[in-house]
């Protein structure tokens, strides 16, 4: 099982996108996903449509070791589970602070899961005890990132944690590229800002993949459950595929 973190410490720079939309991919092009929702803020888990009661197990718990993670999958769809998130997950912060291990916790409680091509891993918009886990956890890194000046600021923050946590030798994840999200066109032409900031991106890291466009679409597919394809728009799906060919070039 191969895990790819979505990851900006910055809000609103596509994760959850990025997060929903490639699984949802992916299992629809016959792999075996499963999704780990690493955010309090829980936007994974709405969006693929799992109700979480009071009690219901959540990766708090799995990450506190009070539950395996194989105890706590929930089926989205045939290919397709789930490790939920809910409010309470920010208080995972103390627990993961209180342990030497802390950023090597999430890895350590995947350890036993099996039955999966990928893994992929929704992170929260600061940097955190949890997005150290996550980093620590995760193979390698995609990169969502918003064709704007704030979107690059939060580009070269999120870069500088990696570096950091690779240099503690705390994790071996590998920067697998860049996604610009909110892309924004007039006409067939890229909008200066958008243009600038692209171009930026690709002088930071080699590897830039083809944008997500501005467009209600995508917002659509997330918040409708479904995918660009059964909405009639399979060419938004692009930067989709190219990430699953690369991904099918590393397995
Ligand atoms: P957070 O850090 O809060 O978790 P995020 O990085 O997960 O945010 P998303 O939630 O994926 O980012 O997207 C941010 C916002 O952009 C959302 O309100 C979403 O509906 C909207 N959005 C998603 N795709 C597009 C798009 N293609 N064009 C414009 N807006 C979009
Ligand atoms: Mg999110």
């Amino acid at each position: 099982m191969i895990k790819i973190s979505s990851l900006s410490l910055s809000g609103g720079q596509g994760k959850t996108t990025l997060t929903v939309l490639l699984a949802r991919y992916l299992a629809q092009h016959g792999k075996t996903v499963l999704v780990i929702d690493c955010d309090a803020q829980a936007n994974s888990t709405t969006f693929l449509g799992v109700d979480i009661e009071e009690d219901d197990p959540t990766l708090l718990e799995v990450l506190k070791g009070d539950i395996e993670a194989k105890d706590c999958l929930y089926e989205v769809s045939e290919r397709l589970h789930l490790i939920p998130a809910d409010d309470g997950l920010d208080a995972i912060g103390d627990y993961l602070s209180s342990s030497a291990a802390g950023a090597l916790m999430l890895k350590r409680r995947l350890k036993n899961i099996s039955g999966f091509d990928y893994c992929l891993i929704d992170s929260p918009p600061q940097r955190s005890q949890i997005s150290s886990t996550v980093i620590g956890a995760s193979d390698y890194a995609i990169l969502p990132c918003e064709s704007s000046v704030k979107g690059y600021g939060s580009l070269v923050r999120t870069l500088e944690a990696i570096k950091e946590l690779q240099d503690l030798e705390v994790t071996n994840i590998a920067t697998l590229g860049i996604l610009p999200f909110r892309d924004r066109w007039v006409g067939a032409r890229r909008t200066n800002e958008s243009e600038k900031c692209i171009n930026a991106m690709a002088q930071v890291l080699d590897q830039v993949f083809p944008s997500i466009r501005e467009s209600e679409q995508y917002k659509k597919a997330v918040s409708n459950r479904t995918t660009l394809e059964a909405l009639g728009h399979p060419d938004l799906e692009y930067p989709f595929e190219k990430i699953a060919e690369k991904l099918e070039g590393i397995s």
